[in-house]
């Protein structure tokens, strides 16, 4: 496999010969563009260096950013690549009557930032869930999060001024929407993180984080939610049936749905914990090693769940937050009519990270070859 350093190489070498030859053999500058802007190969070259001077600029980022990758950020980035590229290409197939090559490169452009987001999103994920995390992680963390806010912005404005400079439906659409979508995110997770470390200076007391963090992930929902319908109506109106769009409508309104009834299980559960879970006696604590695995700190007093194994309750509660089953054993919290929503919350968790792949074909009436349509 060819890396990209050499590949950046041989690309620019490729161009600067190119570039050498139209100098040389028309001697003026004016002849030498023309040939440089009319010659097909030019063309290619440049457009090669063009898609290889925005990876390189997306490698420089990400390693300023996050260092090098986790396993499971190179498998993120993995899965959702493909995911993407054949929504994109759908998006593409919309707006075809404005393809050209700054459509090109803007499309490239959007996947590399949202290869961005991804890791950035699942980089704070894996920072949330790790203790003791180095500071250098979250200026590294704070300081990607603000670069990408203000990557959105640059894009949504550069969007929304042609759209209102041509006051017409344009693929200019497709990008204020994406550009908005991951603009909200960023937001959204930005300030999921603040909660975060607000909790962690309360040294993990911070009981109404959950409560603060489910309004948030509402609003996110709700604006998502509104922001795709939105865009479904414009394309709509302007150019036919979104199919593409029709997944990531459905995904959105079952992750409002899921987070809504945890949201109701949670504050069922942590509303009566001093009652729900009895206090662990101290023969209890003694007999376990009275190290809570959550925290990984000693316990003088803990909360015995059903299945027996001991935690703080503070520890417990933001436990509670993320999955509704015993950290020690994978038990039930709780157990018998309850069930049926925990597995329904364990399947809300992957739902993001393992879609189903339903494979049909469609015969677009927008063109007449069919299409292979992923979701
Ligand atoms: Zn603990
Ligand atoms: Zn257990």
């Amino acid at each position: 496999m060819i890396r990209l350093p050499m590949y950046a190489a041989f690309s620019l070498l490729a161009t600067a010969s190119a570039a050498y030859y139209a100098f040389s053999s028309r001697e003026q500058f004016y002849p030498a563009m023309v040939y440089l802007s009319t010659s097909k190969i030019c063309f290619v070259l440049l457009l090669n260096t063009g898609l290889v001077a925005m990876c390189v600029a997306w490698q420089l980022a990400r390693r300023l950013f996050l260092g090098s990758l986790r396993e499971a950020e190179v498998e993120r980035l993995n899965e959702q690549s493909w995911r993407e590229v054949i929504e994109i290409l759908f998006a593409v197939t919309i707006f075809r009557q404005d393809f050209s090559v700054s459509f090109l490169a803007m499309v490239a452009a959007l996947l590399l930032v949202k290869a961005l987001h991804w890791l950035a999103q699942k980089r704070v994920e894996y920072i949330e869930t790790t203790p003791s995390v180095p500071l250098l992680s979250h200026i590294r963390i704070v300081s990607f999060m603000v670069f990408l806010l203000t990557v959105d912005c640059l894009f949504l404005s550069n969007s929304l001024r042609s759209l209102i400079q041509k006051r017409e439906a344009s693929v200019a659409i497709f990008f204020s929407f994406e550009y908005t979508i991951l603009a909200t995110s960023t937001l959204s997770t930005f300030v999921k993180y603040i909660f975060y470390v607000s909790d962690m200076l309360m040294e993990g007391q911070w009981e109404r984080k959950a409560v603060y963090t489910f309004y948030l992930e509402l609003i996110s929902d709700l604006v998502h939610l509104s922001l795709y319908m939105l865009f479904f109506i414009a394309i709509f109106l302007n150019y036919g049936v979104p199919l593409h769009l029709i997944r990531e409508l459905y995904e959105t309104f079952r992750s409002f749905r899921i987070r809504i009834a945890d949201y109701i299980r949670y504050r069922k559960i942590t509303s009566n914990m001093n009652e729900r879970f009895p206090e662990a006696t101290s023969e209890e604590l003694d007999a376990s090693d009275a190290t809570c695995i959550i925290c990984r700190e000693e316990m003088t007093t803990a909360k015995k769940l059903l299945c027996g194994h001991l935690f703080h309750v503070h520890c417990l509660r933001s436990w509670l937050e993320r999955q509704h089953t015993c950290p020690t054993c994978r038990a039930p919290i709780v157990p018998a009519d309850n069930g049926r929503a925990a597995s329904s919350r364990q399947h809300g968790a992957q739902a993001g990270v393992q879609p189903g792949v339903f494979l049909f074909l469609y015969f677009s009436d927008l063109i007449s070859l069919p299409h292979i349509f992923l979701f």
